[in-house]
């Protein structure tokens, strides 16, 4: 068992002990029970352990609650564990697997839960396992399924990284398949067949030639994106191949529902066979709501939209308003140089204490 971590102490020294226990996805028992067992010495904290995900709230009849969300678990090691830091005061960098996703993000929300001891509204804390994996076993979502009372709140925080700033719901995420259908031959005596790879042409200029949509939502602007992820077809050097299957990914904004983004596409493909495989509803920003315009005052700077599908869409299918808001570079999450500035843990901190304080 490591040392028990220190919620009181500085929240960057925090942060390298988080790193400095492995949990990659699969493999968070141990710092959930580390989160747990440190959350429980604190009294104004309810604390529940369900599975590897720990919940803790204060229950002080607030006029509204508010849930602030993290995942524990990171992509696997690439030799950058334990952390290490290099420059020092406000320069200062921790480095290390999950300084970026999302420990810092965790260090910040621990932080806060124990030093908040009677915040302005209530305030649900949830860490929870399995994010970097298949949404099957993520354990915000078996959460949403088991116990969406646990997530009943008037607006959410997800301390996804986000430089510190306030990025707004997120873009959804549609797969489909186009699927070609030729009639297969010898090579030999082409002309008796259909080329089902020669179909893909139209199929691929159609995407090359498609405009990406920018929509605003809420005031954000969101920029769409719809392209070819994959091609198969053909099963010898001698057959005209009577099968080929394009791929296609679509980014979604958020004023789009699923079905919308599906009857897009389909209008779009008019004439081929399209079969959706994979689909995740995106999250409108939620702004407009004063619990959210308050958080946007104590946290200052413009928000932006976040363009990447994150757990923010399953607070938004359950009806609460989210946001991500955390420390760090997402384009530096799953990097082997990942690392955190500790300006924006202390920034991020500072923000919550302001917002909930
Ligand atoms: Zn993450």
């Amino acid at each position: 068992m490591p040392t028990p971590l220190d919620l009181g102490g500085n929240v960057v020294d925090l942060l390298r002990a988080l790193i400095d226990i492995e949990s990659v996805s699969g493999d968070e028992q141990l710092i959930t029970d580390q989160v747990e067992r440190a959350l429980r010495g604190y009294p104004h904290l309810e604390v529940i352990r369900d599975g590897n995900v720990v919940i803790a709230r204060t229950n002080l009849s607030r006029a509204d609650r508010v849930v602030i969300a993290g995942h524990l678990d990171t992509v696997p090691i690439a030799a950058n564990v334990p952390s290490w830091v290099t420059g020092d005061g406000a320069e200062q960098i921790v480095w290390g697997r999950g300084s970026c996703d999302m420990k810092g993000g965790v260090a910040v929300q621990l932080s806060v839960a124990a030093a908040l001891v009677e915040p302005r509204r209530d305030v649900t804390w949830i860490f929870y396992d399995n994010e970097e994996v298949e949404e099957s076993r993520n354990g915000l979502s078996r959460i949403a399924r088991e116990h969406p009372d646990y997530l009943e709140a008037g607006f959410a925080v997800l301390c996804e990284p986000t430089n510190a700033g306030i990025e707004g719901g997120c873009q959804g995420t549609m797969r489909l398949m186009v699927e070609l259908t030729g009639v297969a031959a010898h090579s030999a005596r082409s002309w008796k067949g259909h080329n089902a790879i020669h179909d893909a042409g139209a199929v691929l200029q159609l995407l090359a030639q498609h405009q990406p949509t920018e929509v605003e939502v809420d005031g954000l602007l969101y920029r769409e994106g719809l392209n070819a992820v994959g091609i198969t077809g053909g099963i010898a050097g001698n057959v005209i191949p009577d099968r080929c299957e394009i791929e296609v990914n679509y980014r979604f904004a958020p004023d789009k529902s699923p079905a919308q983004a599906e009857a897009h596409l389909r209008h779009l493909f008019a004439g081929f066979d399209v079969r959706v495989t994979d689909v995740a509803a995106g999250a409108r920003p939620g702004l407009d709501q004063p619990v959210a315009a308050e958080f946007l005052a104590a946290v200052g700077g413009q928000p932006s939209a976040k363009f990447g599908w994150t757990d923010v869409a399953r607070f938004a299918a359950l009806g609460v308003p989210a946001v991500n808001f955390g420390p760090g570079d997402p384009n530096k999450a799953h990097a082997d140089d990942e690392f955190c500035p500790a300006a924006d843990v202390y920034s991020c901190r500072d923000a919550l204490l302001r917002w909930l304080g």
